[in-house]
C-alpha cells in the first residue's frame, strides 16, 4: 500500500488525507499545532468562484462547486450554508462577464434585493445574485475532513513539526519530525504560508506570500443577512445562531487600523446598512495570513528537482479545497494528468529559481 506523509492540518491539507485515504493510501497527517489551527480557523470561507477578468485557472474554479456537492454526499457532515451571495458595487459588473459559473450569476432588481434580504436600509438598484454560492465553517469542515481520512485508515499527529526530510538519491524516503522519521512513498506539502520553508529544505524554496487580511466575529440577533452580501461599505455573512461574520482589507499596523478598531470601523458600516444587528459586538477580530503564491495561481503537483514531493498549496484555499483533493488524489494514487491542475504546476518557478 502506497504510504503518504500529508504535512499540514488546515482544510487544504484535510481534504488530501481524506481524499488519499479514500483511495486506498495508508495516509499519515503530520501536523505542528492541531487540527484547523492555521489561516483556516481564520476564514471568511466564502465558496465564490467568479473572477474579474481572465482566469488562468478557470477549469479548477468551474468544478469547485460541484465537488462540494459531491463531498457533502461522500460525508453528510459536511455543512454549507447555499444561500447564495449578493454582490453590488464597484467591479460587480466585471465579475460578472469574468465569471466561470456565469449562468448562475442574474442581475436582481431593487424588489429582488429586498425579498433576499429584507433587513437592508437602502438596497440599491442592482446587485448580481450568485445563485450557486455558499459559504461552511472551514473549521467544522476541516475536522469533518480529518474525520472521514481516519475513518478510512489515516494516522493523525497533532504538534509534531516536520523539521526535514530524508532524501536518498534525489527521492524522499522520509519525514523527519523532533521524535522520529516517518519511512514514506511520497510526501505531500500542504503548509500553507510554511510552504517556502518546507521546500526550501528541499532545495527548492517555493515563492509563497503571507498575505494579511482582517477577520472579525460579532454577537448580533439571529435573522439580519440571509445570503451572504458583499459590497463596497461590507462582506459579511451570518451563522444561524445569530453570530456575524466580517472580512476586511488589512490597512497597515498603525494602531488606528488594530483589528479591534478597523472591527469598530466595520461595525458602524454594517449598522449603517442593515436593520435589526444594533448594537454589534465584537467578539473577536484578527488578522490571518492567507497564502498566495507569487503568481497567484496555486501550486499543485510534483516538485520536478527530488523526487516523492507533491505540493499543495493556494489561495482561495477553502474554494479549491474539494477540487483539488479530489484532482491531486487521482494523480497521487492513478497516475493520472489532470487538465485543471496543469497551470498549477511547481516546475514555472524553477527555473526562475535556478537562474543566477
Ligand atoms: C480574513 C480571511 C478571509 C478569507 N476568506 C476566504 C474565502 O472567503 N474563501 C476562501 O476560499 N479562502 C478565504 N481565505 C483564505 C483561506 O482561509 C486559506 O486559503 C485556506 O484556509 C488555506 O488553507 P491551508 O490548509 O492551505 O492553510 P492552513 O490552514 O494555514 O494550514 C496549514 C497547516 O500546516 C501546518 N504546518 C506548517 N508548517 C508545518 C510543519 N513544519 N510541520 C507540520 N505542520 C506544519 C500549520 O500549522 C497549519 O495548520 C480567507 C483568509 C482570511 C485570513
Amino acid at each position: 500500500m502506497t504510504h503518504i506523509v500529508v504535512i499540514g492540518a488546515g482544510i487544504v491539507g484535510a481534504s488530501l488525507a481524506f481524499h488519499l485515504a479514500r483511495k486506498g493510501a495508508n495516509v499519515t497527517i503530520v501536523e505542528a499545532q492541531e487540527i484547523a489551527s492555521g489561516v483556516t480557523a481564520n476564514s471568511f470561507a466564502w465558496l465564490n468562484t467568479s473572477r474579474q477578468g481572465p482566469d488562468p485557472i478557470a477549469l479548477l474554479r468551474g468544478v469547485a462547486i460541484g465537488e462540494y456537492h459531491r463531498l457533502q454526499t461522500e460525508l453528510p457532515e459536511l455543512e454549507i450554508s447555499w444561500t447564495g451571495a449578493l454582490c453590488y458595487g464597484a467591479g460587480t459588473d466585471a465579475a460578472l462577464q469574468g465569471s466561470s459559473h456565469a449562468s448562475a450569476i442574474t442581475q436582481v432588481s431593487r424588489a429582488r434585493i429586498l425579498e433576499l434580504e429584507p433587513q437592508l436600509k437602502d438596497p440599491p438598484e442592482q446587485a448580481l445574485f450568485k445563485s450557486e454560492e455558499g459559504s461552511l465553517d472551514a473549521v467544522h469542515a476541516t475536522h469533518t475532513l480529518i474525520a472521514g481520512a481516519r475513518d478510512r485508515g489515516a494516522k493523525v499527529l497533532t504538534q509534531t513539526p516536520v523539521i526535514g526530510f530524508r532524501t536518498v538519491n534525489g527521492q524522499v524516503t522520509g519525514v523527519e519530525t523532533a521524535l522520529e522519521t516517518l519511512d514514506t512513498d511520497v510526501v505531500v506539502i500542504a503548509a500553507g504560508t510554511a510552504t517556502q520553508t518546507l521546500t526550501a529544505m528541499l532545495g527548492t524554496p517555493l515563492p509563497v506570500e503571507a498575505s494579511p487580511s482582517v477577520f472579525i466575529r460579532y454577537h448580533a440577533q439571529p435573522g439580519a443577512i440571509r445570503t451572504l452580501i458583499s459590497s463596497e461599505k461590507m462582506e459579511v455573512r451570518q451563522q444561524p445562531d445569530g453570530t456575524l461574520l466580517a472580512a476586511e482589507d488589512y490597512q497597515g499596523d498603525a494602531p488606528h487600523n488594530h483589528p479591534s478598531k478597523i472591527a469598530q470601523r466595520t461595525a458602524k458600516a454594517i449598522e449603517s446598512q442593515l436593520h435589526g444587528v444594533r448594537p454589534l459586538v465584537s467578539q473577536m477580530a484578527c488578522v490571518g495570513l492567507r497564502p498566495v503564491p507569487a503568481d497567484g495561481i496555486p501550486i499543485v503537483g510534483y516538485l520536478p528537482n527530488v523526487g516523492g514531493v507533491y505540493v499543495c498549496v493556494m489561495h482561495p484555499g477553502v474554494v479549491l479545497a474539494a477540487a483539488v483533493g479530489r484532482l491531486a488524489s487521482e494523480e497521487l494514487m492513478d497516475d493520472r494528468v489532470c487538465d485543471e491542475l496543469e497551470p498549477c504546476r511547481p516546475g514555472r518557478f524553477i527555473q526562475a529559481l535556478e537562474s543566477p
